[in-house]
């Protein structure tokens, strides 16, 4: 049994004081139900301000990136173990503002989730492809490549830690979303695949969906078997929708 995960990914938005506050509705909300997980991820500089406003409730928080080294002479980066210490729940990792604004590279994020489970933290790695790709054919192909690229080799001990968004790029922040048949054929792809590396962990791994996800179209795409979840950048920013976002999330 897969408990539901409603992220939200707040990106390089909100004040402190409005994230504060913002984290506060969330964790009012999430507080009505406990069938379902919530996480936020808010800037490194309100995590823990974020992480006060939300300590004992059902809200778990976790940050946005780590550096792909363990510490040292990195300036503006921040580790993985800085992460844990501060008590981030879970780091985001690949997303695809970071594989193509900033140019990440498979390898690069490898190495970030390696940093990641070197912590025992968890690690939800996003994953999708482009309109390109898809309109040639490969999204499949892609999305299987990054799985493989970042997970492969991982220790047994380790994938209990995994969790997935898929996001298809040509859907984040544009109002246009994959159908929940195409969401379910992505999430079903992506099982079979996480089968081949580690069977037993296939069944009860999270796959969550991002793309324009909306209180009033996240019912049908979490309706579908292989979707655990949804990972929502612009509609988690408000008290509101984010409050819907968990209230529809079944
Ligand atoms: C995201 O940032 O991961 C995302 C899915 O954004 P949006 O919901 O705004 O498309």
């Amino acid at each position: 049994m897969r408990t539901p995960l409603i992220a939200g990914n707040w990106k390089m938005n909100l004040t402190l004081r409005e994230a504060e506050a913002l984290a506060r509705q969330v964790a009012d909300a999430a507080a009505k139900y406990n069938d379902r997980d919530v996480l936020i991820y808010p800037t490194f500089l309100q995590f823990v301000s974020v992480a006060k406003a939300t300590a004992g409730s059902r809200v778990a928080v976790g940050v946005q990136n780590c550096s792909a080294e363990k510490d040292g002479a990195f300036t503006g980066e921040i580790s993985a173990s800085q992460a844990k210490d501060a008590g981030a729940a879970y780091i985001l990792l690949g997303h695809s503002e970071r594989r193509h604004v900033i140019k990440e590279s498979d390898s690069f994020i490898k190495q970030k989730v390696e940093r990641v489970l070197d912590q025992g933290l968890r690690c939800m790695l996003c994953v999708g492809e482009t309109l390109a790709e898809r309109e040639s054919g490969n999204a499949e192909a892609v999305v299987l490549d990054q799985i493989n690229s970042a997970l492969s080799g991982i220790k047994p001990d380790q994938w209990k830690l995994i969790s997935i968004a898929y996001e298809p790029v040509w859907a984040i922040g544009t109002g246009k979303n994959a159908t929940p048949d195409d969401a379910q054929k992505m999430h079903a792809t992506i099982r079979k695949r996480i089968a081949e590396l580690n069977a037993a962990i296939a069944p009860g791994i999270r796959i969550l969906y991002g793309g324009s996800v909306k209180p009033d179209n996240i019912g049908a795409i979490m309706a579908m078997p292989d979707v655990d979840g949804a990972l929502v950048g612009g509609a988690s920013l408000k008290a509101d929708s984010f409050g819907d976002l968990i209230k529809n999330a079944k």
